[in-house]
């Protein structure tokens, strides 16, 4: 990985080099969990189902340099899909920064601990469910950011 520059997270997106980029997120998972779009409204419905390159215990991805060979339609987040899906948790680190917010005391940049987003109950390390082993999707229908809690107090 590259340098990184002092506070990066604080920069716009858009002026963030790749290794600042990538070391931007917070490590929670929810991004590589199923999603249900209802073909009739357009509304997303999330579900605690996880790609299967998924550690399902440590909430990390098992081949993320190889990710696309195995799961050829994973998401390659860009600045473009930031701003574009509706989709990402209230607390991903790209979608605060995207929206001009500060990264939430818990992030591993801000606390200097990767444990800390587990802490904080934001990752789904322990909470979700391989594909491999899931079944019927809407089965598995969890609405994830309504347990989201800051740990100053405020709900997102
Ligand atoms: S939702 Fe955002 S912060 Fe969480 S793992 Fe995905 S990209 Fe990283």
């Amino acid at each position: 990985m590259g340098a990184l520059r002092d506070k990066f997270w604080e920069l716009p997106l858009g002026d963030l080099t790749r290794a600042e980029w990538e070391a931007l997120c917070d490590g929670c998972g929810k991004c590589c969990l199923h999603k249900i779009e209802d073909e009739n409204t357009g509304t997303i419905e999330g579900t605690n189902v996880a790609c299967k390159l998924l550690d399902t215990d440590t909430a990390q991805c098992i081949d993320y340099r190889n990710r696309r060979t195995y799961v050829p339609d994973c998401m390659r987040l860009t600045l473009k899909i930031v701003k574009d899906v509706t989709w990402l948790p209230a607390s991903c680190a790209y979608r605060l920064r995207a929206d001009g917010k500060p990264l939430k005391d818990w992030h591993y940049l801000i606390s200097g601990d990767r444990e800390s987003v587990k802490q904080a109950g934001v990752s789904v390390a322990g909470r979700v469910i391989s594909e491999v082993d899931a079944g019927p999707l809407d089965h598995h229908l969890v609405e994830w950011d309504a347990d989201e809690t800051d740990w100053d107090g405020d709900s997102e």
